[in-house]
């Protein structure tokens, strides 16, 4: 083959479009990964490779007019740049397949190639195995040259067993650029083989790498757009970095209280904006820290060199000054929990769960700075079981409903009783409402739950049992989620004629959350069922910000006192003197009054005494099942009938 024959137009293609790649690449934010590293360690051969192919391509023409020193120089650095390429992508397909770890054979196939090519080349000069120049000068290939084209076939091959075996630890996008990669590669050898004259290698290792940088390694692809903060993808893959590398960092979680005021006055529909101005104005604080945004007001900061009470006093001193954003300022305060690796983590889910968990758990507290332990995780771990658990029980229909009867004060009957869900599981045994019910509401499982039981209460009244006891309606608890949903109304009455139930046997308890959470929803929901007969209450009354707002625009007919303002009037005069005129003041509203959590023959007498209507609690009943409840009422109808005889 005639030397002058190189198509080198390729090359020129090839050396641009890595040019490109390497200075966008240079110039965007990025990460510590070492797929990264690998990732860059390919653009720089390929770019090497193509520049390189050039010189000496054109050299070869003349190779005569060169020393033989240079011809070899220039030669063997290009064959070196260029073979090595298929033992770098291996590692590349190592790493983001996790295969790397200890025990896989992929980094001594990866560094006995690279030994192997030095050797060979290095020694070229010497031995003629690979290249020579003969006595024209004429450049020649040695009878090993093949071996190293096959020395990386070989490796291609085993690159596209790896990727074909790990398939499920990749996202497609991945496979496809490996696959991308490997076909183009070996189509280039076949060219190159077919017609020696058209090296199109490089090109065409180019085209994979820009697959590559589009679909994996942009760094776009790590940044939430619109805090410009890296994203939880990138948080994910940086910690597990370290850990893979065995390297010590902490961490900083943190969710600004006070931030969602903005979004609120400003009208702002995403966090996005204010989240934005935080974390530019953070970022500048951070020596050698990354900061991500996990979305849902939550950031987390990872540092090698700062330690978890560093960030956190850093994250202290930057929100002592209140935010601003267009003209307006509010103080803020970070929710802080920190964690240091090694530590109780094992793997990066482990930090977002405990993170996830500590935050949530947080909020509304009063302790703003946490520093995480194994017994976060934990706490999270039984979270997930309780939420299997729940979604266990709805497939199989296996909650049950107790009932707890309210006592009638006048009458000295029980009239009415609260249906109270259970959920007794296989593995966790009874899991409590209070567990369970604000995981369910997190988890968008309230609709499901409050169909089954809803419908398991009209069961039980069907039977007509409890009517026959002088049960005149049940209470039945509404949580906010199933009132923010418009179509509550006709789902609830669609269930109450399926079963033939009249609206007159059912009030429903709804707490003033639902009505900060979605008033128009909710006051919707509650006149379309209150025209049919249906009753409400308020539950839980004195536990939240007892608002009169809601005591008044909300059409309840009943109000429960909830035990937490019962309890301390037991004990001390202050709290005495709230209770008398809570009930005083809903006597006046014409509510009726239902007093929780009674337990004590004294707490009848003087809830009696201040004008209660109803009672309900232990004192009476606990909440029993369905047929517990039935054998309570007929020997209470007994008794009370004995005692009239
Ligand atoms: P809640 O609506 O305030 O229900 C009253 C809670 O007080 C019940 O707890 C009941 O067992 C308990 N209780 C009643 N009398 C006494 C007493 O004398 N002393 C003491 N210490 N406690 C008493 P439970 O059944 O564990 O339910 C807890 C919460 O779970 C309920 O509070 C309610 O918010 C929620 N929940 C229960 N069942 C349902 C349901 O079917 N749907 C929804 N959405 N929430 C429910
Ligand atoms: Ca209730
Ligand atoms: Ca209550």
């Amino acid at each position: 083959m005639n030397a002058t024959d190189f198509v080198t137009e390729y090359e020129y293609a090839a050396s641009v479009l890595l040019l490109v790649l390497m200075i966008l690449y240079a110039i965007r934010d990025k990460f510590r990964t070492s797929a990264n590293f690998v990732f860059v360690a390919m653009l720089f051969a390929t770019f090497a490779s193509s520049v390189l192919h050039i010189f000496t391509t054109s050299m070869l023409r003349d190779a005569a007019d060169y020393p033989l020193w240079l011809n070899y120089t220039l030669n063997i650095a290009y064959l070196f740049a260029y073979e090595n390429l298929a033992p770098l992508s291996l590692c590349y397909a190592s790493k983001i397949t996790r295969h790397d770890r200890t025990g896989s054979p992929d980094k001594f196939i990866v560094l006995g190639t690279v030994a192997l090519n030095s050797l060979l080349l290095f020694t070229t000069p010497f031995t003629k195995l690979v290249i020579y120049f003969d006595e024209n000068m004429t450049y020649r290939h040695g009878p090993l040259f093949l071996l190293l084209a096959g020395a990386a076939l070989l490796i291609l091959a085993y690159e596209f067993a790896l990727v074909v075996r790990f398939r499920k630890k990749l996202k497609p996008v991945q496979i496809v650029s490996v696959a991308v990669f490997i076909t183009l590669t070996i189509i280039a050898s076949l060219v190159q083989l077919l017609f020696p004259e058209q090296i199109i290698g490089n090109y065409m290792i180019a085209l994979s790498l820009l697959t590559f940088y589009i679909s994996l390694e942009n760094p776009a692809e790590y940044v939430d757009r619109s805090t410009g903060c890296f994203n939880a993808e990138a948080f994910y893959i940086t910690a597990e970095s370290y850990m893979e590398r065995n390297k010590s960092f902490a961490a900083a979680a943190f969710c600004p209280q006070g931030l969602s005021y903005f979004a609120e006055i400003l009208g702002l529909r995403e966090s996005g904006a204010i989240c934005a101005i935080v974390a530019e104005d953070l970022k500048k604080r951070l020596k050698k820290s990354e900061l991500f945004y996990l979305g849902n007001w939550e950031f987390v900061i990872i540092s090698e060199t700062a330690s978890a009470s560093e960030l956190t006093a850093v994250l202290r001193d930057f929100f002592k000054k209140p935010v601003s954003m267009n003209g307006i300022e509010a103080p803020v305060t970070p929710y802080i929990c920190t964690l240091t690796y090694p530590g109780f983590v094992s793997t990066v889910k482990d930090i977002r769960d405990a993170i996830d968990y500590t935050l949530n758990s947080m909020k509304g507290g009063k302790e703003t700075v946490v520093e995480m332990t194994a017994g976060s995780l934990e706490a999270k771990q039984r979270e997930l079981k309780v939420l299997a658990a729940i979604k266990q029980a709805i497939k199989d229909d296996s909650f049950q409903m107790y009932y707890q009867p309210l006592f009638d004060i006048k009458t000295g009957s029980f009239s009415s009783a609260e249906a109270l869900i259970r959920m007794i599981d296989k593995e966790l045994g009874f899991v409590s409402p209070e567990e369970f019910i604000p995981l369910a509401e997190a988890n968008g499982l309230i609709p499901e739950i409050g169909e089954l039981s809803f419908r398991s209460v009209c069961r039980f009244l069907k039977s007509g049992k409890a009517q026959a006891y002088g049960i005149k309606y049940i209470e039945v608890n509404l949580s906010v989620l199933q009132c923010a949903q418009e179509k509550l109304s006709s789902q609830l009455m669609g269930i109450m004629e399926e079963f033939g139930i009249s609206p007159e046997q059912i009030n429903f308890e709804i707490t003033e959350t639902a009505g900060l959470a979605n008033y128009d929803a909710l006051l919707g929901n509650m006149n379309r069922l209150i025209s049919r007969g249906v009753t409400f209450s308020m539950d839980d009354y004195g536990t939240g910000f007892s608002t009169a707002n809601y005591l008044i625009t909300l059409p309840t007919d009943i109000v429960k006192i909830d035990k937490s303002i019962l309890w301390p009037a037991m004990e001390n005069e202050e709290a005495f003197i709230v209770l008398r005129h809570t009930v005083e003041m809903l006597r006046s509203l014409k509510k009726k009054i239902v007093a929780e959590g009674v337990e004590t023959i004294e707490m009848v007498k003087l809830l009696s005494e201040i004008g209660c209507d109803y009672l309900q609690g232990y004192y009476y009943s606990k909440p029993v099942p369905p047929d517990t409840f039935i054998t309570f009422l007929a020997d209470n109808v007994r008794s009370a009938q004995a005692q009239t005889v």
